[in-house]
C-alpha cells in the first residue's frame, strides 16, 4: 500500500494511492484510519511529505564504503544526529541552500517511518512498529559539517529533509537499491544489505532511551559516491520498491 499526503485546493488529507487514483482516508495513518469514501486523481492533487515527524533521528557511517569514502571508520554503535521538523519538506519542493557554503551534497537515505509509539523495544521485535518506508534526502553542507563540530546547522537547516514521495507498507527493508541522481545522472548507489546497523537494530538502539512517536523517521545512513548539487540541479532519490523522491536546489538564499 502507498500512503500519501496530499493537498487538494485548500485541504490537506490523507489516502491510499493506487493506479493513479488517490482514495481518501479520514483520520491520520497512525489511528486505523477508515476510508472516507472521496476519490482525487493524483494528477489533481499536490503530494506533501508523507508525515510531519517530532523528529528525525539519523545515521551517520552506516554504510562502510561511504565511511572510507569520507576517511571514517565504521563505529561500533550507531552514530546518531537529529533533523529538526523544520527540516522537511515535501517532493517537489524546492531545496534551499543557505549564502556562504562552497559544497552541499544530497544523500539518499532510506527512511523508516514509525508507526506506534515505541520504546525500549527488543530488535526481534522492532520492525513491528514501524509504519512502512519512504525515501529521504539528508542535504548536507560539506564546510558547515567540517566546521561546527557538531552538525545541528549543516544537516538541520530548513528544508535539509526532503521527504517522499509515499510511505510504502509492504516492502521488505533488507535488500534495495539506494541511489541518487543529480540531472539525471547517478552519484550514488548502493543496497540496504550492506548496512552496518539495519532498521531493525537501529530502532532497538534508539528506542533503548528515545521514545519514537509515531510518525517519527529514521534515516538509516547514506550510500557510496557522494559529490555536491547545484542551483538549479533536479535531484532524485530512488529506492527499488518504493520510487522516486524528486526536488530542485533553489538559488542560493532563495
Ligand atoms: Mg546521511
Amino acid at each position: 500500500m502507498r500512503l500519501v499526503r496530499f493537498r487538494f485546493g485548500d485541504e490537506i488529507a490523507t489516502g491510499v494511492l493506487e493506479d493513479g487514483v488517490i482514495r481518501q482516508l479520514r483520520g491520520t495513518f497512525f489511528e486505523d484510519p477508515v476510508p472516507s469514501g472521496s476519490e482525487v486523481a493524483l494528477e489533481h492533487a499536490r503530494l506533501l511529505a508523507p508525515v510531519i515527524p517530532s523528529k528525525v533521528v539519523a545515521i551517520a557511517r552506516n554504510y562502510p564504503e561511504h565511511a572510507a569514502e569520507m576517511g571514517n571508520v565504521v563505529p561500533d554503535v550507531p552514530m546518531l544526529f537529529f533533523k529538526p521538523a523544520t527540516s522537511v519538506i515535501g517532493p517537489g519542493d524546492p531545496i534551499p541552500i543557505p549564502e556562504g557554503p562552497s559544497r552541499v551534497d544530497p544523500e539518499a537515505e532510506l527512511a523508516v517511518v514509525i508507526g506506534r509509539l515505541c520504546r525500549r523495544v527488543s530488535e526481534e521485535d522492532a520492525l513491528k512498529y514501524v509504519l512502512g518506508y519512504t525515501c529521504a534526502n539528508d542535504v548536507t553542507v560539506r564546510d558547515w559539517q567540517k566546521s561546527d563540530g557538531q552538525w545541528a546547522r549543516a544537516k538541520g537547516s530548513d528544508g535539509f529533509c526532503p521527504l517522499g514521495p509515499w510511505i510504502e507498507t509492504e516492502v521488505d527493508p533488507s535488500d534495495l537499491e539506494v541511489r541518487s541522481r543529480v540531472n539525471g545522472e547517478v552519484l550514488q548507489s548502493g543496497r540496504t544489505s550492506s548496512l552496518v546497523f539495519p532498521p531493525a537494530r537501529l530502532i532497538a538502539h534508539i528506542a533503548a532511551s528515545i521514545t519514537l512517536l509515531p510518525g517519527d523517521v529514521v534515516l538509516t545512513g547514506t550510500p557510496p559516491g557522494v559529490g555536491p548539487m547545484r542551483p538549479g540541479d533536479r535531484v532524485e532519490i530512488e529506492i527499488e520498491g518504493i520510487g522516486v523522491l524528486a526536488n530542485t536546489v533553489a538559488s542560493a538564499g532563495g
